[in-house]
């Protein structure tokens, strides 16, 4: 069966690796990793348990524990701070009993990841989220002053593009206070490239997603403290078992994390800047765009070429280009977090050698026509 059998037809994604995009594309290694797994039966918990320690290694956790993707790790990390190991208050879950079960969140960090809101992963994990502060601003005394006798974690959210930082309360801050008070702080890391460092924060979960950075099929995990990893695991018998990562995925993930270890991130930033530089320098040629290469507004090493329309002589609005680049084939999805300043981003990293000139030429076509009737009008005239 292909795609191709049911009418659908791949997309080019300029915006990363999204999940509503099908996450990423796999490298041939991480396929082949795959198909070898799917063809043998095997102990599912030695397998879980040897793909923890494995984790546990690359990100300097105690332990780690597969998940099906960030959304559901946040699910399985409020269960396993409200229910812990007990399997009888596993599998009550949502239900909390009498165990305590707030979660407490900045208010600039209650996100949603494309449609889904992160307070109801904590209502499935059978938390109760304690919003505190204001969106703008929240401070430690906020958080320390909502920690109570019924506080089961606090959960922080690494996301720039997601989560409002400024003026919030910081992790280093969110892990002092859960120390002092003997709560532990869940870190969502979902789309972070750093392996090791918020491990190293303090944390005591930390949560990711396999195909924003990791190049892995849909999967993730959660690593941390070896006590409140096997009380994630223990989940697969609640909750969680909705939700199961299957050996195939599970392979794929961890042959995709060793392929991604493997290349230093200062080495694939560069490679990627090079060709974001190539990139702008043809599509600056174009009318109506003015097309520069930016670093990420976080500091992250990610270059992007950011295309500033002008109405005027492009003949349409940044959003207008945008319906434009997606109503066509291929269907191309530029980032469009700038869109409200009249710009839109083309993001390296989910886009291959094809894809840019898939970019370049679709952009050629309507930029071009448009100039071309623009410039017929004008001999008209
Ligand atoms: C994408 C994202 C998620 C969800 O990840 P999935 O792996 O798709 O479940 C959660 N949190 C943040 C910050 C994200 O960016």
């Amino acid at each position: 069966m292909e795609y191709q059998d049911l009418g659908v037809v791949p997309v080019v994604s300029a915006q990363a690796n999204s999940t509503p995009l099908g996450g990423c594309t796999l490298s041939d290694g991480v396929i082949q990793a795959m198909g070898n797994a799917a063809r043998f039966h095997v102990d599912l918990d030695q397998l879980w348990r040897a793909a923890g320690s494995c984790l546990a290694d690359v990100t300097g956790s105690e332990d780690a524990c597969p998940v099906t993707g960030a959304a559901a790790g946040m699910a399985i990390a409020v269960a396993a701070c409200v229910a812990g190991t007990d399997v009888s208050r596993v599998q009550r879950l949502p239900d909390p009993g009498d165990q305590p079960n707030e979660i407490v969140l900045q208010k600039g960090h209650s996100i949603s990841y494309g449609g889904a809101p992160i307070t109801q992963m904590i209502a499935l994990g059978g938390g109760r989220t304690v919003e505190v502060g204001a969106v703008n601003e929240t401070l430690r005394s906020h958080v320390a002053g909502a920690v109570t006798r019924r506080t089961a974690a606090l959960v922080y959210v690494t996301s720039r593009t997601h989560a409002v930082h400024r003026k919030g309360v910081s992790l280093d801050e969110l892990v002092a206070i859960g120390r002092e008070r003997g709560i532990p702080v869940i870190v969502d890391a979902a789309g972070e490239s750093d392996l090791r460092g918020w491990v190293a924060s303090g944390a005591d979960l930390v949560i990711y997603s396999g195909p924003k950075m990791l190049g892995a099929p849909t999967a993730g995990f959660i690593c941390g403290e070896s006590e409140l990893v096997a009380a994630c695991r223990a989940q697969y018998a609640g909750i969680a078992r909705p939700m199961k990562v299957g050996k195939e995925n599970l392979m794929g993930l961890l042959q995709a994390v060793r392929e991604y270890t493997a290349v230093p991130e200062e080495e694939r930033a560069a490679a990627q800047q090079v060709r974001m530089t190539k990139l702008a320098a043809r599509l600056d040629e174009l009318p109506g765009l003015a097309a520069r290469v930016t670093q990420d507004d976080s500091g992250r090493l990610i270059h992007r070429v950011l295309l500033t329309i002008d109405p005027a002589s492009a003949g349409r609005s940044a959003a207008r280009l945008a319906e434009e680049m997606t109503a066509g084939v291929p269907s191309i999805y530029l980032r469009d977090f700038k869109l409200h300043l009249g710009q839109l981003e083309v993001d390296p990293r989910a886009l291959d050698p094809d894809g840019e000139e898939a970019v370049v030429r679709r952009l050629e076509e309507l930029l071009l026509d448009h100039s071309d009737a623009r410039a017929g009008e004008e001999v008209a005239r």
